[in-house]
């Protein structure tokens, strides 16, 4: 038995309940962890509103890390008492313990911290593949970053200007601007900037930018596509706003001959040597000082329906843990 969050349908915030949940002893190639931190995601709030649909009772969370407490059968490397980070499907992060698959475990190294790895896993190695997958940055290449003051923003950021690469980031206050700055961001254009398309040419002489990470989804899409430079890559890989509409593939054409992908993290470590080779990019990134994990909420893990508040009403920034 422990405590975790479930969900019996989708909804606000308010459908979170705090449980007590039967966990079976760990079969094969299975290992029960228990959880220290856990790392708060936005897509944490599609599984809940039911944006990317789930099994009820369904557990929340996709990132976490802590201590080896029992293991099945045919697991291999691994000990009781190891320190394990995870990120993946299916969500289950928000539980004191849980089962996960062995071979989806990482092993922390010693100079990386619980609280790090919950709150860098899944955004720092969605940050990796950004910048080395989705559109392959080179030193001197000019790119637009959108909530670059977020979770997966801040650390975007710093990896990219630890490349060479110039980044224009978009924040939606003040005070987010100039966190964006000193992580890494040139410049900073206001979200709400009316002329927004104009600033963001007139910041690299008209020519537009080499590749959009857009993951406010709905409400940018277009606006993104029109500061592009002729083959420019638009990375469509969020809907904090809501879910791009479809649309005619003309509107790359016009644009001058765009490309367009709309990635997914778990398809960049679907195996075990994607997963070692991500995450070692990561702890290298992180060992090496060119990224540093800023936690600037942390929430009792009961209590996350307020972290979830937070999230969506655009209050944090960096990352955010829930601590069970
Ligand atoms: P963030 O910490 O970045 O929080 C979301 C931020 O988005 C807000 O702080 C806000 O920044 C901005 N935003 C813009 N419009 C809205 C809106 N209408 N409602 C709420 N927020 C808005 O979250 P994460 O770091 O967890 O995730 C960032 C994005 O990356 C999410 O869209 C997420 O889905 C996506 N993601 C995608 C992955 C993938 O592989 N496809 C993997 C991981 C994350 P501001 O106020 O400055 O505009």
């Amino acid at each position: 038995m422990g405590k975790a969050i479930q969900i019996d349908r989708f909804g606000g915030p308010e459908v979170l309940e705090w449980r007590e949940v039967e966990i079976a002893p760990p079969g094969p190639g299975e290992v029960l962890v228990r959880h220290t931190a856990v790392g708060l995601n936005f897509i944490d709030t599609y599984h809940r509103s039911g944006l990317y649909p789930l099994e009820f009772p369904a557990g929340l969370g996709t990132e976490a890390a802590g201590e080896v407490l029992a293991m099945g059968s045919r697991v291999q490397g691994l000990q009781v008492g190891d320190r394990v980070g995870w990120l993946g499907l299916p969500p289950g992060a928000y539980a004191e313990e849980r089962l996960y698959a062995a071979d989806r475990l990482v092993k922390l190294p010693a100079d990386v911290t619980d609280q790090t790895a919950a709150a860098s896993l899944l955004k720092g190695l969605t940050a990796w593949y950004l910048l080395h997958r989705s559109y392959r940055v080179q030193a001197g290449d000019t790119v637009l970053l959108y909530a670059a003051a977020g979770g997966v923003g801040l650390l975007t950021a710093q990896w990219a200007a630890s490349l060479g690469v110039r980044v224009i980031g978009v924040a939606s206050t003040a005070e987010k601007a100039a966190l964006a700055r000193a992580s890494g961001c040139s410049e900073v254009v206001a979200a709400d900037e009316t002329e927004f398309v104009a600033r963001v040419r007139e910041l690299t002489h008209g020519e537009g930018v080499a590749a959009v990470y857009d993951s406010v989804g709905k409400d940018t899409f277009f606006q993104s596509l029109d500061c592009l430079r002729t083959h420019g890559t638009m990375v469509s890989f969020g809907n904090a706003s809501g879910a791009v509409e479809p649309f005619s593939p003309m509107e790359l054409a016009r644009r001058g001959s765009l490309f367009l992908t709309r990635p997914a993290v778990f398809d960049f470590i679907r195996t075990r040597e994607e997963l070692e080779a991500a995450t070692g990019a990561l702890f290298a990134a992180l060992q090496a000082g060119a990224i540093r994990v800023t936690v600037n909420q942390t929430y009792p893990l009961a209590e996350a329906a307020r972290a979830h508040q937070d999230l969506e009403a655009r209050r944090t920034t960096g990352s955010s843990l829930l601590l069970p």
